[in-house]
């Protein structure tokens, strides 16, 4: 099967600074990928040289099995984009918006139509078809976004921090698009902050961090990697009942962690919980995940 995206030691280098470092990465078809990582990481960079808006310094990128340097135009009608700065036309009306990237994207009338009101109606955005856009929520345009990014049939979407900003309740609304569209067999590529986005949604994972790329895996494997139990030790006093800062150790299994606990002559402000991703991607990067 030719995989949905393939990245093969790939650089990107801005200023004499490569940005993005030896990048290789390999996403299947039918995965949703989850890239993670602080900010300055290259995630944003690696999503711009996937979507052809910039090109790597070194090393070569194929989408659908497609390069994105030579066949730029067959990667464009294969994916879809939802990037932060992509933001959709304010002065036009949902449907106008629809119309126009579906014009763009040489859509035949008859389909069009057809497939605007499917994606209007799969995003739940059907009766406010004739709506400005600036009247519509953050919810309401980002679900937009991703309609319009849909309307040529792509089969890879790429979502660039898809729920920021969002309230949790919108948010979780569109990881259930983002969930509805995987089902039907969409390959998802995104970006995120959130911790809970990408352990509700993601299949993979790939943690970034000064361009490279640091972990890959499913939550599962960085868990068992890096080590599935932990012990916290607080630190320093406490604050309102909270404690000001915690010691994590990190042991292959929950019942190591509990079996070390147990061998402390003084166990006060020790506890022990699983790991969980944000205390991997600590641990990996030395910083927090917002
Ligand atoms: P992330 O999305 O992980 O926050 P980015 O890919 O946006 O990271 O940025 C990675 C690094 O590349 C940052 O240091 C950023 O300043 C730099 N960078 C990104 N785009 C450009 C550009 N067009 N020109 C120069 N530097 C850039």
């Amino acid at each position: 099967m030719t995989p949905a995206v393939c990245i093969q030691n790939v650089h990107k280098v801005y200023n004499n600074t490569a940005v993005v470092n030896d990048l290789t990465l390999v996403i299947q078809p039918g995965e949703i990928f989850g890239l993670l990582g602080p900010n300055g990481a290259g995630k944003s960079t690696t999503i711009r040289m996937l979507t052809t808006l910039t090109q790597p310094t070194q090393g070569q990128v194929i989408v659908a099995g497609y390069d994105v340097v030579k066949q730029p135009l067959r990667v464009k009608q294969q994916i879809g984009v939802v990037l932060q700065q992509t933001s959709v036309d304010m002065d036009l009306s949902v449907w106008e918006n629809m119309e126009f990237h579906g014009r763009m994207h040489h859509i035949p009338d008859t389909d069009r139509q057809k497939e605007i009101d499917r994606w209007l109606d799969y995003v739940e955005l059907g009766d406010r078809r004739k709506e400005l856009v600036k009247t519509l929520s953050g919810g309401m345009k980002r679900r937009l976004q991703i309609a319009r990014a849909l309307l040529h049939q792509p089969q890879i979407l790429f979502l660039d921090e898809p729920t920021v900003g969002l309230d949790p309740q919108t948010r979780r609304r569109l990881w259930e698009i983002i969930k509805g569209l995987n089902q039907q067999g969409m390959t998802i590529l995104l970006t995120t902050h959130y911790m809970e986005e990408v352990e509700y949604l993601c299949d993979r994972i790939g943690i970034m961090d000064s361009g490279k790329l640091i972990a890959l895996g499913t939550l599962q494997e960085l868990r068992q990697s890096r080590g599935e139990g932990l012990v916290m030790k607080q630190k320093g006093d406490l604050q309102d009942g909270q404690a000001e800062r915690w010691d994590y150790q990190f042991f292959p299994t929950m019942a190591d962690a509990k079996a070390y606990l147990d061998q402390q002559p003084d166990k006060t402000g020790m506890m022990t919980r699983p790991s969980n991703l944000e205390d991997i991607f600590v641990d990996l990067t030395g910083r927090n995940l917002d």
